[in-house]
């Protein structure tokens, strides 16, 4: 690019360049990595509001690249997406996390008090379209024995804004057998509220810049409003509110007392291997 101070817009070419070439270079890269293994999976704790407890947790895709080191979901999802990758990724994230969660509940015995920890799985909207989506999932419960309320889907608002009977069709199948389906980013997507109504998700999990907006001091009224007003809208069409990004103990007491019913964040834990998930479960359910 030729123009004034030319040398600012040759390093921002440059810069589009070599991250045009890593694109390229993990596009390619992708397939083969399933294949060897290069992907891990790390858990974060879903915990209760009202007694602390985990209850489940949320499955989150890394890839460990031989040169780059560990890549986090942002930088390869959207690649696997547009390649097709991500259907036998994202049914490989589906297995593992629902055979780990069965891990769990062998170790755990089960933790009569609050039930079996849940293990919710990101959904990309390109396995929503594969017709495959049902069977796999079928597939993979009877395999590993999990009964489908164990598991939570979670589908991104924006997937779901605008979506035809096709589409919420195996959505609709799954919900029929038990498996929870969440709206992630909740409140991102400017969807018809009364259209909830019309799909089959049992939990909302209000996007994490709500829970950014109540760091400020003061929170924004008009925010804190608008949390109030989904959860109660929730409530009243019998959903469950989760709430991500929470970063301290004052933002869980001021959730809590706005009435969502579930958290993660970093306040808790970050995400991490299963064994961790495990520890923070067992010391919860001895005290
Ligand atoms: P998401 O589903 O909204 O997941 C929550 C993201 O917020 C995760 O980022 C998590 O590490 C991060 N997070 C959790 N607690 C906090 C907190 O207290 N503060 C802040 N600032 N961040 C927090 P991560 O792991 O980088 O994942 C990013 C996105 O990648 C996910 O967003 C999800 O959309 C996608 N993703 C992850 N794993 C999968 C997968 O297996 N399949 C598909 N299709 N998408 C996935
Ligand atoms: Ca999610
Ligand atoms: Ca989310
Ligand atoms: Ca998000």
């Amino acid at each position: 690019a030729k123009s004034a101070g030319g040398n600012r817009f040759e390093l921002a070419d440059a810069e589009a360049d070599a991250r045009a070439i890593t694109r390229h270079g993990l596009t390619t890269a992708l397939p083969t990595a399933l294949e060897r293994g290069e992907f891990f999976i790390e858990y974060q704790p879903l915990v209760h509001l009202g007694d602390g407890s985990v209850r489940g947790a949320e499955a989150l895709v890394r890839w460990l690249h031989p040169q780059h080191g560990v890549l986090g979901p942002d930088r390869f999802i959207p690649l696997a997406e547009h390649t097709g990758l991500i259907v036998p990724l994202g049914r490989w994230v589906l297995e593992q996390s629902v055979r780990q969660a069965r891990e769990w509940r062998e170790l755990h015995g089960g933790a009569e008090a609050v039930g079996p920890l849940r293990i919710n799985v990101n959904l990309s909207p390109c396995q929503l379209t594969h017709p495959g989506l049902v069977q796999d999932t079928v597939d993979i419960l009877e395999r590993t024995g999990i009964e489908p309320n164990a598991l939570c889907l979670e589908v991104t608002e924006s997937a779901l804004i605008g979506a035809d009977d096709d589409l919420l069709k195996p959505l609709r199948r799954l919900a029929e057998m038990g498996v929870d389906i969440a709206l992630d980013d909740f409140g991102t997507g400017y969807s018809n509220l009364a259209n909830l109504r019309r799909l089959p998700v049992s939990i909302l999990k209000l996007d994490r810049s709500f829970t950014q907006s109540m760091q400020q001091f003061p929170a924004d009224p008009v925010d804190l409003k608008i949390v109030e007003g989904i959860v109660s809208l929730a409530h009243s069409l019998d959903l469950a509110v989760t709430v991500e990004g929470v970063e301290t103990g004052a933002q869980a007491e001021q959730l809590r007392m706005m009435g969502c019913d579930t958290a993660q964040g970093w306040y808790y834990a970050r995400p991490g291997p299963p064994e961790r998930l495990h520890e923070l479960a067992l010391v919860d359910a001895t005290g």
